[in-house]
């Protein structure tokens, strides 16, 4: 298969005990547009490598191809930035292989909603350890305004400049329908609390953490979250101990609901409500199957492969 992709930075390992700050993890000069929700998502996660302290090199951001996907190129970790559509394989094989590493994918809405549609729901059943951001602004931005699934219906873009066909997918119904997807969220980069808590909650969840992240995209779609980030009341939070409780923003969005989000039916009916953007954990289950705990692993160690291989002789002991 013909892959581009690139191997990104050259990591600088710390020859101290010094703790990691949140500029060990800075990459390249961003290079999204003024205004782009991007920024403050990358800011959200070098806070949060910085709070886990992830060591830079056992860390790696794949993404596939869109303005989101430059994410690896502005952190100084190991980034795959490959094929569209193709970011969600790329992230189960490396964590399949190398299950030390912390792993995160970075897809735009065009690239996991559609192209990548079917790796998206595949890599949600099979619930390996990756921590899943899909910025959804709506639209194909890198190519200039091409109607995404999630573009609001009536849009006009450059493809469908009569507006847009079709009704807007629902990214949260269609992952909370695949069977043994075990973490859904959304969280919107304009409020950047509830952005950091959501993506350390996703990151400390064990299996696929799947979070929408509302994402404003001044150049294209400017008026799609405008009148959310003005009026508070259009938000309502999803609250749980088992999900994200964020005080410092509870006295600007005041209409918090309590969600447990073990309750997968709830969760159905918050993602569907059109009454209001939730923002939340709509749904975890911890103890759902892993895939690369269910699959037997390829022995990697000597002595790994003698235990393997004494196994399968005693099978035929008499
Ligand atoms: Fe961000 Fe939109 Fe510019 Fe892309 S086109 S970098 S999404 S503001």
């Amino acid at each position: 298969m013909s892959l581009s992709c690139e191997l990104l930075h050259v990591i600088q390992r710390k020859g101290s005990d010094e703790p990691y700050g949140m500029d060990s993890y800075e990459g390249a000069r961003a290079r999204w547009c003024a205004g782009c929700g991007d920024h403050g998502i990358l800011t959200a996660v070098q806070r949060l490598l910085a709070a886990e302290q992830l060591v830079p090199e056992q860390t790696v951001f794949v993404s596939g191809i869109g303005c989101s996907s430059r994410f690896p190129h502005y952190l100084k970790t190991y980034g795959f930035h490959g094929i569209h559509g193709r970011a969600l394989p790329v992230s189960t094989g490396i964590k399949l292989h190398r299950p030390e590493l912390s792993v995160f994918t970075v897809m735009g809405d065009g690239d996991c909603t559609s192209i990548g549609a079917a790796h998206w729901i595949h890599a949600l059943r099979y619930n390996v350890d990756l921590t899943v951001m899909m910025l959804d602004n709506a639209i194909y931005g890198l190519t200039k305004k091409q109607t995404s699934p999630t573009t609001p219906q009536g849009t006009v873009s450059n493809t469908q400049p009569r507006g847009s066909y079709l009704p807007a997918m629902n990214p949260l119904s269609v992952s909370l329908g695949v069977t043994n997807a075990s973490f859904v969220a959304q969280t919107a980069e304009w409020v950047p609390a509830h952005l950091y808590a959501t993506l350390r909650a996703a990151y400390q969840h064990k299996g696929t953490s799947f979070v929408r992240i509302l994402q404003r995209c001044p150049v294209f779609t400017p008026e799609i979250f405008a009148s959310a980030v003005r009026d508070p009341s259009q938000i309502a939070l999803l609250v749980h101990d088992d999900g994200v409780i964020v005080p410092e923003i509870e006295k600007i969005y005041k209409t918090q609901i309590h969600h447990d989000p073990r309750d997968l039916a709830a969760a159905r009916h918050y993602a569907e409500s059109d009454d209001r953007i939730h923002l939340g954990v709509f749904f975890r289950d911890p103890s759902r199957p892993r895939y690369e705990e269910t699959r037997r692993t390829t022995p990697r160690t000597p002595t790994e492969r003698n235990t393997r291989l004494e196994e399968e002789f005693d099978k035929y002991a008499v």
